[in-house]
């Protein structure tokens, strides 16, 4: 372990804003979550947050060559989305390689839309992990390619026929060819000095070429606290510092939204001069705001386990992040499936006035239309239930449209079905409507599509 200073300001002064072994402690979460040991010993993993630029990081650190040696195969072991099933005798999950698939998706569609696809360029993905979205790019005629140190890189022929993933640390990367667009998408915050990543990018752009970078952004957690200061995640980032980052490394922001499977920050930047760090002051706002979300995870969870009220919890959420919205879906569906559909539908509008979602995609835009449409269908509404699908299916991402998905299902390496149950994706239940209004059957009740497959 070694002491570190901040990667953007280089300043040494800092702030603890969370240590997690005291959080595990204090509430007894340790159980079913992972610690991480060094030499035996449970480390306390410190995130700190710098006092001249707002950096969160964690400090102290593995060194770079343990932080190596981790990836190379522990991280895999244990950070794989969804629960290991015995018999799915694959080193990764169902839910996992359907997250991946999902994101190579979006992620495709945000460049499509964007005009950085042609046929014939060269792409990279850093951190390509299964090499889902290199697949993609593949079979839309770019020559892609990928970088990925884990195991996981052994993978991406099996699954999509692609054999041009490089099986190492990006650091130890060396190619004389220039790239039309590189992506480092969920791996920016894992690299020890992610300055020194951008500036190879940099140098490895053509001088047209775009970098797309997706990272969590520390203002939009998305799920519980301990889970989003990830022990791996070496480095947290806000807006600004995102900024900061790419400003002093050589780059220009031309496009900033969130999106993917955990709603990231997604940034677009091209090639520019360096410029001095814009951004300073973000602390007093990211310890506020951590102690604000506890407050309203805390409330989810005392929902979901029956001790506290609709009406309460949405106290707690309305005096601390309003636009918090999570309960009210779950509170939308609870409705929905007792029969009040009125009531249902009146909190799911509710929810799509929120951007604040949670990283299950059950509460994201798409997916609440397409529970509007279900519900409006099931309701005899059909003009509604059309207008909603309609919307549902330009919200989604095209899941369809992924050139491996019949043929990973055929070899048994992936099950749509299961995917869409596990994460409430409203899929399966929409397309069922969608069917149904084509042959203009009006009674017909679409099963609850939040029922779980069997596996
Ligand atoms: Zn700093």
């Amino acid at each position: 372990m070694e002491e570190v200073t901040c990667e953007i300001c280089g300043s040494a002064e800092y702030d603890v804003l969370l240590n997690k072994l005291w959080l595990c402690e204090k509430h007894n979460w340790s159980k079913d979550r992972i610690i991480l040991f060094y030499n035996n010993v449970p480390v306390n993993y410190r995130n700190v947050c710098c006092k001249q630029c707002g950096l969160v990081y964690i400090n102290p650190r593995m060194t770079d060559e343990e932080t190596i040696e981790f990836y190379k195969r522990q991280y895999r072991e244990e950070f794989t989305a969804g629960k290991k099933n015995e018999s799915w005798k694959l080193p990764f999950t169902n839910l996992h390689l359907g997250i991946e698939i999902y994101n190579a998706v979006v992620r495709y569609d945000f460049l499509e839309r964007l005009g950085y696809l042609r046929e014939g360029i060269n792409t990279l993905d850093i951190g390509s992990s299964l090499g889902a979205l290199p697949a993609y790019l593949k079979a839309k005629g770019c020559n892609a390619y990928g970088v990925e140190i884990s195991q996981f890189s052994e993978y991406t022929k099996d699954l999509f026929g692609v054999d041009t993933i490089f099986k190492m640390t990006f650091e130890d990367f060396q190619t004389d060819m220039k790239f039309d667009i590189i992506t480092i998408c969920d791996a920016l915050e894992h690299f020890s000095h992610p300055q020194k990543v951008l500036l190879k990018i940099r140098y490895m752009l053509k001088d047209d070429g775009i970098v797309l970078i997706e990272v969590p952004d520390i203002f939009k957690p998305h799920k519980a606290l301990l889970g989003f200061f990830s022990n791996a995640h070496l480095f947290t980032f806000s807006p600004n510092s995102i900024r900061n980052l790419l400003n002093i490394t050589g780059f220009e922001v031309l496009q900033f939204e969130y999106g993917g499977y955990c709603m990231n920050m997604r940034v677009i930047a091209k090639k520019s001069e360096a410029k001095k760090m814009q951004f300073k002051d973000d602390f007093p706002a990211i310890v506020d705001f951590v102690l604000r979300y506890h407050k309203c995870y805390s409330a989810l969870e005392e929902y979901k386990r029956g001790s506290l009220s609709y009406e309460s919890a949405m106290a707690v959420i309305n005096e601390t992040i309003p636009e918090y919205s999570v309960i009210k879906f779950l509170e939308a569906l609870r409705l929905i499936d007792k029969g009040d559909i009125a009531g249902g539908k009146r909190l799911l509008f509710e929810c799509l006035q929120s951007d604040f979602n949670e990283e299950n995609l059950c509460v994201q835009k798409g997916n609440i239309y397409g529970l509007l449409a279900i519900a409006s269908f099931n309701n005899g509404d059909m003009e509604n239930a059309k207008q909603f699908m309609e919307k549902a299916y330009e919200l989604l991402p095209r899941f369809y449209d992924f050139p491996y998905l019949e043929e990973l299902e055929r070899k048994g390496f992936f099950d749509f079905r299961g995917f869409v149950f596990e994460t409430y994706l409203s899929y399966i239940g929409l397309s069922e409507v969608r069917e149904i209004l084509k042959k203009q059957q009006s009674r017909y009740n679409v099963k609850n599509m939040r029922k779980k497959t069997g596996r």
